[in-house]
């Protein structure tokens, strides 16, 4: 027998949380906020969010002994990033219901899968070509141009598993390199800007929108995230709209961020989608009415999702790596929300916390349609 796909929780109930970094600290926040408990699976002991919840699990995605004892303590389970493995995910949603459904991490997880099903809905994207060997990198190359982009086609983020191609010399060493034989090569997109939109989508179809976000990159990582995003109202409205299709394409039940690029100012193109909350989306603790983090709790609950309304315009800066060092100018800084994520070493590129400054509008920030 498999479980029901989606079940309506009652205040008390609790949430199963796959994965222990923060942003599964600060779902299990918001959802202690709205009464519900939360239960965090991790295999990671030092797991920040081990330390806002009571109940706990350590133990690896693949030991189905503590998977099954998990989800017979758990109402929901939900994730909180899209490499949880498809095994993983089976046997749990078999027990109970898991929200979004896995099937949208398999071609989440899969940037080769995840592009096909953006094209196949109309939805402009970088040109890609599926690449398995040397040889097919070499015809990729011709067919897509340079300079290109060659990525893993799984378990690549903040930058890891890609890399720029700008010459035709030097393929065989690329492709040793990285290591696989499933990869993709995307052309090069010159954009202007970077955006994303945070959507909640809940049992019953609808979908709220978070205004398009503008973010900044350093190394690959994101630095800067400042709303609203300076690009036309109408293009804004095309990216929600970009981002509600998609949803609604995967039947999605939770928050999901759609990363895009514009190119010659009105041209968007997807990048990637993240099945979870985003950090994107973390200026909404602050700079909004309602959460990323509650809009998703609020979505695999089965409980009305909060029409948003921003407080001003925000910008969010992550703390990265040693960044951390310099918690007390930001705690003193007027004006200024900090974050800190509890974490142990500040290592290079590792995200500490993030900081918050509204500018509060003068007229009530504008409602997204
Ligand atoms: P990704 O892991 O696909 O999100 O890529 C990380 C970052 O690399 C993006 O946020 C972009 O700044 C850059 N990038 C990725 N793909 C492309 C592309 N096709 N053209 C230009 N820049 C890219």
């Amino acid at each position: 027998m498999t479980a029901p796909s989606k079940v309506k929780l009652n205040p008390g109930d609790t949430i199963g949380i796959l994965g222990g970094g923060q942003l599964g600290r600060m779902l299990a926040l918001a959802a202690a906020r709205l009464g519900l408990k939360c239960h965090v699976y991790s295999p990671d002991p030092d797991s920040p969010a081990f330390d806002v919840v009571q109940r706990a699990t350590c133990a690896e995605y693949a030991d189905v002994a503590a998977l099954e004892l998990f989800a017979a303590d758990v109402d929901v389970v939900t994730y909180e990033f899209e490499n949880v493995p498809s095994g993983t995910a089976m046997i749990l949603a078999a027990r109970r219901p898991v929200l979004p459904d896995p099937a949208v991490l398999q071609i989440t997880q899969d940037r080769l899968a995840e592009k096909d099903f953006v094209r196949k809905l109309g939805i402009g994207t970088a040109d890609y070509a599926d690449v398995t060997s040397l040889e097919g990198l070499k015809q990729a190359v011709l067919k897509i141009g340079l300079p290109a982009v060659l990525k893993t086609r799984r378990f690549g983020y903040d930058g890891k598993g890609q890399v720029l191609i700008r010459a035709s010399n030097g393929l065989k060493e690329i492709w040793d390199e990285l290591g696989t034989h499933a990869a993709i090569l995307e052309a090069f997109v010159p954009f202007e800007r970077e955006i994303s939109v945070v959507a909640a989508r809940g049992f019953d179809g609808h979908v709220e929108c978070y205004d398009v976000t503008e973010n900044e990159h350093r190394d690959h990582i994101l630095k800067f995230s400042h709303v609203p995003a300076n690009i036309p109202d109408e293009l804004a409205a095309q990216a929600r709209d970009i981002t509600r299709r998609i949803a609604d394409a995967f039947d999605y039940t939770g928050v999901l961020a759609v990363e895009m690029f514009v190119q010659n100012g009105t041209e968007l193109l997807v990048n990637e989608i993240a099945p979870r909350v985003h950090n994107s989306g973390h200026w909404t603790l602050d700079g909004a009415s309602v959460s990323q983090f509650e809009q998703h709790i609020r979505a695999i609950a089965g409980w009305p999702l909060a029409p948003q309304q921003r407080h001003g315009a925000v910008t969010m800066t992550n703390l990265i790596g040693s960044d951390i060092e310099g918690y007390a100018d930001w705690l003193a800084k007027p004006g200024a929300t900090v974050h800190l994520y509890g974490k142990g070493p500040a290592r290079e590129g590792r995200k500490m916390g993030h900081v918050t400054e509204v500018r509060p509008a003068e007229k009530p920030a504008k409602t997204p349609v």
